[in-house]
């Protein structure tokens, strides 16, 4: 591996303009962080509520913060004044809260649901029919303060790299599937967030319009 700046910079030149970079920075120090932030990196995302909260209280104003991991109703009061784009929403009362919270702050907060695409029974997600139900609700169009700007899933963790494009391809399918049926006409449902170190390029390939990748750019994890 490469100093920080040399993987962004390998891992930028993977990536076409059309798909946004998530440098993935949790468990890593702040330090690394300006480094990336430094050579031009403006976002990151973090999985973990109070490291969240703390890293950006004590970096630069302008981080753009994506929530990625999976998160607790109770704990969005304290990411929801300055988080930018929330990834897993994975249950109609997340999506409740998080309208609740950014009432409060007076915002609108951007989120993705988050689809079970993997075949692992630990990961986190919506079925196709829960996103419909929830979209078609009469308590959904109610909601004024967020935005559900896409969708977000993570593939099975496998060498088969067959599996793996095969569930990028049921995300896009999902995608495309709620697109013309709720947001044909909502330029803002847009994104695709698939792709990690391991399988970004695959994602990119199946109609990834968002990757977030960690170690890559920062190193292993302990
Ligand atoms: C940690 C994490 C990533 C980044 O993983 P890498 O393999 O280090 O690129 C991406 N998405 C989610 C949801 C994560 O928790």
């Amino acid at each position: 591996m490469g100093t920080i700046e040399e993987n962004l910079q390998e891992v930028r030149k993977e990536i076409p303009a059309h798909v946004t970079l998530v440098a993935v920075s949790k468990t890593k120090p702040n330090d690394a962080i300006l480094e990336a932030y430094e050579f031009g990196e403006r976002i990151f995302g973090e999985n973990r509520v109070q490291e969240l909260a703390d890293k950006w209280e004590a970096l630069p104003k302008d981080i753009e913060w994506h929530m990625i991991g999976h998160l607790q109703s109770n704990k969005v009061k304290y990411i929801a004044p300055f988080v930018s784009l929330i990834h897993a929403v994975d249950k109609d009362k997340l999506l409740y809260e998080i309208d609740k919270e950014a009432k409060k702050n007076n915002r609108v907060i951007r989120v993705l649901l988050q689809f079970h695409i993997a075949d692992e029974d630990t990961k986190f997600g919506l079925s196709l029919d829960e996103a419909e139900e929830l979209l078609e609700s009469e308590r959904f169009r109610e909601l004024k303060n967020i935005e559900v700007a896409g969708v977000m899933g993570m593939a099975t963790f496998t060498e088969d790299e067959n599996q793996v494009r095969k569930e990028f391809q049921t995300l896009k399918s999902i995608f495309d599937k709620l697109k013309s049926a709720y947001f044909s006409s909502t330029a803002s449902f847009k994104d695709i967030s698939m792709g990690m170190s391991g399988d970004y390029r695959i994602a990119i390939e199946e109609g990834s319009t968002m990757v977030r990748i960690g170690s890559s750019i920062f190193g292993t994890r302990n």
